[in-house]
């Protein structure tokens, strides 16, 4: 079986992928933890690591160095630092596209309605999960939160 090119390879459906979410402080803070995870297992998604954590400006900064340069990073930082996150690893078939796409895009306020940003964020910043975007991205962001031992897949 052909295996799709690397930069494809989150878009598959039928590979067993693990990916990495971070619950954002406004979901722990307007309690839709439970709600957001029904839909990961509904959709088939299996826990196989999840801790609570405060985050570090360091860890913040090495998570979001993609935007760190942007007029907005200073205020997401504080945000992600204003309570604790839980992060979470998620295991099962085509895991981070499809968690992507339960997602839905950064903004909330465009997200559509049944996706999760759509349903429980609040704007561009506060939108309630991160969720990997590639498959290389997962690995570095999976050994970034959780050490080997802390995952059970
Ligand atoms: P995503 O989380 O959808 O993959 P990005 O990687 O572009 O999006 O951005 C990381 C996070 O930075 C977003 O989830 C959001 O919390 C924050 N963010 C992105 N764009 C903005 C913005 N224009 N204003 C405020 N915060 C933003």
């Amino acid at each position: 079986m052909m295996l799709p090119k690397r930069a494809e390879a989150h878009m598959v459906t039928w590979l067993m992928q693990t990916t990495l979410i971070i619950y954002k402080p406004d979901c722990i803070e307007k309690k839709h933890v439970g709600n957001v995870l029904e839909r990961f297992e509904n959709t088939g998604f299996k826990i196989v690591g999840c801790k609570m954590t405060r985050l570090s400006p360091a860890l913040v900064r090495e998570h979001y160095a993609h935007i760190a340069d942007k007029p907005f990073y200073p205020p997401l930082e504080a945000f992600m630092l204003s309570s604790p996150v839980i992060v979470m690893a998620l295991y099962g078939k085509g895991a981070i596209g499809k968690i992507r796409e339960l997602m839905g895009p950064t903004d909330s306020r465009k997200a559509p309605k049944g996706t999760i940003r759509g349903d429980f964020g609040s704007d561009s910043m506060s939108n309630v999960v991160h969720a990997s975007d590639s498959l290389e991205n997962a690995k570095i962001e999976l050994a970034r939160f959780f050490k080997t031992e802390e995952l059970f897949g």
